[in-house]
């Protein structure tokens, strides 16, 4: 059987505390269930600043380039506020990112029954809510040159950005978002602002065409991206996968992202093109959550965010469809069952730490396997 290779790169703050578990998951899945995962494990963030002067070092940037993909925990916290820019701990996500080309984000929002009444919105709305939002992730207004603040010499300046995409950039990330609602619900929803934006006219137009070309048998529709935000809200089951680009996709997922609770249970994975010989996408899996320096080395961190990307990694990099969907529903039930973290905590409840947590949740996948 072939070898699966990781790089684990837990980072800061509640990251290792949080990869921890997954490391056991990992042991389990390799002694239980023959899976074959072989992991190495680097330094990102401050650990790595601390250990070499860099955010992340050559010799892990290499390993992760060779990985079948890599699990990402989180990074910072004020013990490195004051580090030189180039050296941050976000630079060391940023190389990755930059480095390895990924140019597609995955946030999933889904919202476990056991947790809909958490939720900022009514039960019934997210109630077993699952919906992808693929957001392009190198390209637009965030890298689109010019991008500078000019003085115009008369007491006044202007800060421009630029909003630009080009032709085989919409084709892929539109690629990736067809290819992904195959495996779901076969829907796809592509937000712009065609009636503004000259970007918006083009995205809209390239979306159609790549979906007549390659992917008629999905159902395609598109919305503008502020009516969007307003059905994201109203009423978020309408959709099963949307795609959008890299600004409007940070504000929506975000937007997404709280329709389901807490900040501890949100994963993400990012994926490059795929390989001209293998056809293996490069991939990043991380918590949506950062490092949590205010609970960290308390034992109190909800795990779930970090093995929610695990079962992300084994759907995506490893095609392993059946043992992503047994990770998610033990995640489900152990929450069904009344087990919470800290931040998910309500009344009536069993609150436990970090270890009980992935505790219970391995426990839950091994029975669910037997
Ligand atoms: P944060 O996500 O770390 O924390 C926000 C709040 O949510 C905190 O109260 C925290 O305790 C809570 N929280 C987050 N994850 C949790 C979990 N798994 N379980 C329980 N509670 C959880 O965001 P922040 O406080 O704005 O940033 C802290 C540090 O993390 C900063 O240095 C920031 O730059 C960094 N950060 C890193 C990433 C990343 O690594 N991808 C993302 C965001 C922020």
């Amino acid at each position: 059987m072939a070898t699966r290779k990781l790089l684990l790169l837990p980072g800061d703050g509640i990251g290792p505390e949080a990869m921890a578990q997954v490391t056991r998951l990992i042991d389990v899945l390799n002694s239980d269930f023959n899976a074959g995962f072989e992991t190495q494990t680097g330094l990102v963030g401050g650990s790595a600043y601390d250990a070499h002067g860099q955010s992340i070092s050559e010799e892990d940037m290499k390993l992760a380039l060779a990985a079948d993909a890599v699990l990402f925990g989180a990074v910072g916290g004020p013990k490195w506020d004051s580090v030189p820019y180039e050296v941050r701990p976000e630079a060391g996500l940023l190389r990755l990112r930059k480095d390895m080309e990924l140019f597609a984000n995955l946030r999933p929002a889904i919202c476990y029954p056991a947790l809909a009444a958490s939720s900022s919105l009514k039960p019934e709305v997210v109630e077993g809510l699952d919906i992808l939002i693929v957001r392009e992730l190198t390209g637009g207004v965030y890298f689109g040159d010019p991008k500078e603040i000019i003085d115009l010499g008369n007491g006044q300046k202007r800060g421009i950005d630029t909003q630009v995409y080009d032709t085989f950039e919409i084709e892929r990330i539109s690629g990736v978002a067809f290819e992904l609602a195959r495996t779901r619900q076969n829907k796809v929803c592509s937000m712009e602002k065609h009636n503004v934006m000259k970007s918006g006219v083009l995205w809209k137009e390239v979306v159609s065409a790549t979906h007549k070309a390659k992917y008629s048998d999905v159902e395609l529709t598109h919305m503008l991206a502020d009516a969007g935000g307003m059905q994201l809200v109203r009423w978020p089951k309408q959709f099963d996968v949307i795609v959008t680009d890299n600004l409007f996709g940070d504000m929506l997922s975000d937007v997404a992202a709280m329709l389901t609770g807490s900040l501890g249970m949100l994963p993400s994975a990012s994926l490059g093109a795929p390989d001209g010989v293998t056809g293996k996408r490069k991939a990043l899996y991380e918590p949506v959550h950062g490092s949590a320096p205010d609970i960290a080395g308390q034992g109190v961190a909800n795990p779930i965010a970090m093995i929610a990307s695990f079962a992300m990694c084994l759907r995506y990099s490893f095609n392993m469809i059946e043992e992503a969907d047994r990770l998610e529903k033990a995640i489900a039930e152990v929450l069904n069952d009344g087990l919470r973290t800290k931040d998910i905590m309500s009344e009536g409840m069993n609150e436990v730490g970090t270890e009980a947590m992935g505790d219970a949740i391995i426990a839950k996948y091994r029975a669910l396997a037997a």
